[in-house]
């Protein structure tokens, strides 16, 4: 039988690509969107015309209610969950001195509470199966710190903190944690950098060339796989080796 994930923040980036590789693989997938509707319906058009198996569905992941509904949602269509990929992330630069309050909640209401809130609503059909594998997108950035991203780090090592009590907690359970901590990859969240920055980022990449969403879904199929079985509570960073 087909294994069913969520994918969060699959309407573009990273998420789409993780959709993307997972249904080709044989998953049934929920396209997780918030804003970008068009793109997750497209998504879910192309897999279909393929043969695969793929709904869109809206939810704010830092809204409960809403990501509820999408875990029910999903229970209705494929009545399973076996994968849950927290991906859904904002990224905003500001100095530490200027971020205000709003700009605060929203980043962390995104990257941390998306993470409990999806983490939870699944584990209600996860816990009773004694089986599932959580994995969380996190970054370089919430292990070594990003100036100008002094929220967004800090969500982001909390993504990590999460995973690993998580992982301890759920092990008794059969759930593996897990955790992949991307690099610099060439998704729309780089759109506000020039060229020229571009170019320092991947002259700092050891591999020198930034990473592509490909690289990430790979490990994250790698993560939900059978091979994986006896991971749980890592961090895999897939950097090019900027952060060693
Ligand atoms: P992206 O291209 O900007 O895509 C972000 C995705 O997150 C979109 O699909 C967006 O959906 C979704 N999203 C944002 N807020 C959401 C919300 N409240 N509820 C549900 N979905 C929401 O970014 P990306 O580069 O693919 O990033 C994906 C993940 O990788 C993020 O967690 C990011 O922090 C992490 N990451 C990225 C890089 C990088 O260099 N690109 C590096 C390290 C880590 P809508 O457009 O539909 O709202």
């Amino acid at each position: 039988m087909n294994k069913t994930a969520i994918i969060t923040g699959a309407s573009k980036g990273i998420g789409k690509s993780i959709a993307e590789n997972f249904a080709f693989r044989g998953y049934n997938v929920i396209i997780n969107y918030n804003s970008s509707a068009k793109e997750a319906f497209e998504l879910e058009k192309l897999l279909k015309s393929q043969g695969l198996s793929a709904f869109a569905f809206k939810a704010d992941v830092s809204v409960r209610a809403e990501v509820d509904a999408m875990v029910d949602f999903c229970m209705e269509k494929f009545n399973a969950i076996d994968v849950l990929v927290n991906n859904a992330g904002i990224s905003v630069s500001n100095l530490f001195t200027d971020i205000t309050e709003t700009e605060w909640d929203s980043v962390f209401g995104t990257n941390l509470k998306g993470v409990f809130n999806c983490t939870q609503s699944v584990l209600r059909y996860m816990l009773p199966n004694k089986k599932g594998k959580i994995i969380n997108i996190s970054s370089m950035w919430g292990l070594v710190g990003g100036s100008c991203e002094v929220h967004y780090s800090a969500a982001k090592a909390g993504v990590i903190g999460f995973t690993k009590a998580l992982a301890k907690e759920l092990g008794p359970s059969n759930i593996q944690v897990n955790c992949i901590a991307p690099g610099v990859i060439q998704t729309d969240m780089l759109s506000d950098y020039t060229d020229e920055e571009l170019e320092v980022l991947r002259y700092d990449t050891p591999l020198m060339r930034l990473g592509k969403p490909h690289n990430i879904a790979a490990s994250a199929l790698f993560l939900a796989s059978d091979d994986a079985d006896f991971i749980t509570g890592h961090v895999l960073s897939v950097n090019g080796g900027y952060v060693v």
